[in-house]
């Protein structure tokens, strides 16, 4: 199964511009904010090297005791209220960000074609509505605005310390080689790592689920020790990369700290000795070792935060990547002059090398009911999808009048045809809001109308709220009957010309089946109804039958006649009426 794209660098970067730009005034007021608190933060050990000075010299008094203390105080009061303003700004600036990207992501989804979420699965998009998402949420929320705060105060502090005295400076960057070698080889060793302790906790909670909702199967089949090995094997896989990136973290983090203890002792010793050389004051010497402790925890946070933004960036690479895949269905185009339906020498694979449809044409007439019949995989729901566009032949034309269904845009296309199939969904909302997706204009007397046509109106009026009771998980639970009927009941309210019914009734006992079909009829006249059967009465009430054998048309033509062709239409339909007597 082919996965959804993922967006190159050059993409997800190109993406991170236009966000920025887009977000640039707020973003740099976010930053001007915590600059200033930064620079609050700097004026304690500025202070305190004064006072050193001032005791140096035994120039240190009462007054300017009061002074410093009060600096010392105002600043702290300023920083606390810069950080805080600060920091709201940057939360609020994520949340806006991030709904962003969530919106943008959902456009992105809610616009890719039918056939590419059919060919990647559900599972990849899944994973990316989820997990990447929130791996997003975190990196654009937290790591980002972290980490852009964590450089901030480290340049401003670097500023400052350089300020103060450029020569004490300079031995605080022995440990800048050291961080950046550690560093770089942790990323390089600790991601594929993560990513690996990631999988092993899918692959053994996929396992786990795997194993207790098929159990079964499993005890059926005795597979009891064989899953329990394969657990077994998921639970030693995800040990040993737990025991992987602990050890990268083992190794990292004492060497990260090793680094900033030793910058702090080579600063103190050097400008110690500058101080005593009186090469600087002692009060320089002071600040300077005093910035060097505080740069420290912002450099620890800008290497920290470093492996989170790299996962951030890779799931925005994933996120972006679905906008990629565009849908080259145009968005305008010609209305077809008429109703007829024609699929000419149409050939269609869903693999490359095995054609399931082969040179197949047909000609279905406006108002007529047509009813495809043949045993199973012999391409009858294929037809059924290029009859509906959802896919295009491989060759071949399948047209509605004189203009081609793959040149139709989407919108267009639906007015002409619709398909409805075994799979159908019942979203979180009253059976109203379901129904009025078809047609959100829609009034009550419609919903009522279309819920008579599939035979559903009884039992919709028995619930207790009638057409406004909510449906799906949190509230009445629909079988899949009446979700079938419900499906029926919004091409109803859509009105195509044509609607391709695909095994629609096969959830329903065969009497009621008819009965809806019979229903559907009388309010879908002069409309053209496709329905591929496996129940023959389907087959014995349409005006042809059409039986598809190994993707060609074996026999064309109505019940009577076919069954007088004695072939295998009428092969089909005497082994049918065995197995139900009195069918007709
Ligand atoms: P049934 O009555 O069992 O639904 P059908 O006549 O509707 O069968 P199709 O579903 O159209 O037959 O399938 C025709 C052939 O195409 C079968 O051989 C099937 O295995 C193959 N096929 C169907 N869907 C896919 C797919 N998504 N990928 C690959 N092959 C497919």
């Amino acid at each position: 199964m082919s996965q959804l794209p993922v967006a190159d660098t050059a993409a997800v970067r190109a993406y991170a511009k236009r966000l920025i730009r887009q977000h640039r005034s707020r973003l740099v007021r976010m930053l001007s904010l915590y600059a200033l608190a930064a620079f609050m933060a700097l004026i304690p050990a500025y202070v305190i090297g004064e006072i050193t000075n001032y005791a140096a010299d035994h120039q240190l008094t009462s007054h300017r005791i009061t002074i410093d203390v009060g600096i010392l105080f105002v600043s702290s009061i300023l920083y606390a209220g810069l950080s805080f303003l600060a920091r709201r700004r940057s939360y609020l600036l994520g949340e806006t960000v991030f709904a962003q990207l969530r919106e943008e992501f959902l456009e992105s989804v809610l616009a890719l074609p039918l056939v590419e979420v059919e060919r990647a699965g559900t599972g990849d998009l899944l994973s990316r509505t989820t997990n990447d998402i929130e791996a997003l949420s975190r990196t654009v929320r937290f790591a980002m605005p972290e980490w852009l705060v964590a450089v901030v105060q480290a340049l401003l502090t670097l500023i400052a310390m350089t300020i103060v005295s450029p020569l004490a400076t300079v031995a605080s960057l022995v440990s800048l080689p050291i961080l950046f070698v550690s560093t770089r080889y942790y990323l390089h060793y600790a991601t594929p790592g993560y990513r690996r302790e990631r999988m092993s906790y899918a692959t053994m909670s996929g396992s786990v689920s795997e194993t207790a909702e098929g159990a079964r199967t499993v005890d059926a089949h005795r597979l009891g020790a064989r899953q329990g090995k394969r657990i077994e094997g998921n639970i030693r896989e995800s040990f040993y990369s737990e025991m992987y990136t602990m050890l990268m973290r083992m190794v990292w983090f004492p060497t990260i700290e090793s680094a900033f203890a030793l910058a702090v002792a080579t600063t103190l010793a050097w400008s110690g000795w500058l101080a005593l050389h009186h090469d600087i004051t002692i009060g320089a010497a002071t600040t300077v070792t005093l910035y060097v402790v505080q740069i420290n925890d912002p450099i620890d946070r800008i290497v920290s935060w470093l492996d989170e933004l790299q996962v951030g960036q890779m799931s925005l690479a994933r996120l972006v990547g679905v906008s990629v895949v565009r849908d080259d269905r145009p968005t305008e185009g010609v209305e077809p002059s008429n109703e007829t339906i024609t699929m000419n020498d149409v050939r269609y694979a869903y693999r490359p090398g095995f054609d399931v449809l082969n040179g197949l044409s047909l000609t279905i007439r406006p108002g007529e009911r047509l009813a495809i019949v043949g045993p199973s995989g012999a391409g009858k729901s294929t037809i059924g999808r290029l009859l509906a566009g959802i896919d295009a032949p491989r060759s071949g034309t399948v047209m509605v009048g004189d203009v081609a269904l793959a040149s139709m845009p989407l919108a267009m296309l639906r007015r002409h045809v619709a398909l409805v199939t075994q799979e159908h969904h019942i979203f979180i909302g009253t059976v109203r809001e379901n129904l009025a997706l078809a047609k959100p204009e829609a009034d009550d007397d419609e919903i009522v109308r279309a819920l008579d046509a599939v035979d559903a109106l009884e039992w919709v009026q028995a619930l207790p709220d009638g057409i406004l009771t909510e449906l799906g998980t949190t509230g009445y639970q629909v079988s899949p009957a009446q979700a079938q009927q419900l499906a029926l009941a919004r091409l109803v309210l859509s009105d195509p010309h044509t609607l391709v019914l695909d095994e629609a009734t096969a959830m329903l006992d065969p009497r009621a089946a008819r009965h809806l079909e019979r229903s559907l009829v009388a309010v879908l006249r002069g409309r053209t109804v496709v329905a591929i059967a496996h129940r023959l009465h389907t087959a014995h009430d349409a005006d042809r039958v059409c039986v598809v054998i190994d993707g060609r048309i074996a026999e064309l033509g109505t019940h009577d006649e076919l069954v007088a062709l004695n072939g295998e239409y009428a092969s089909l339909w005497s082994s049918w009426r065995n197995e139900k007597p009195g069918a007709s």
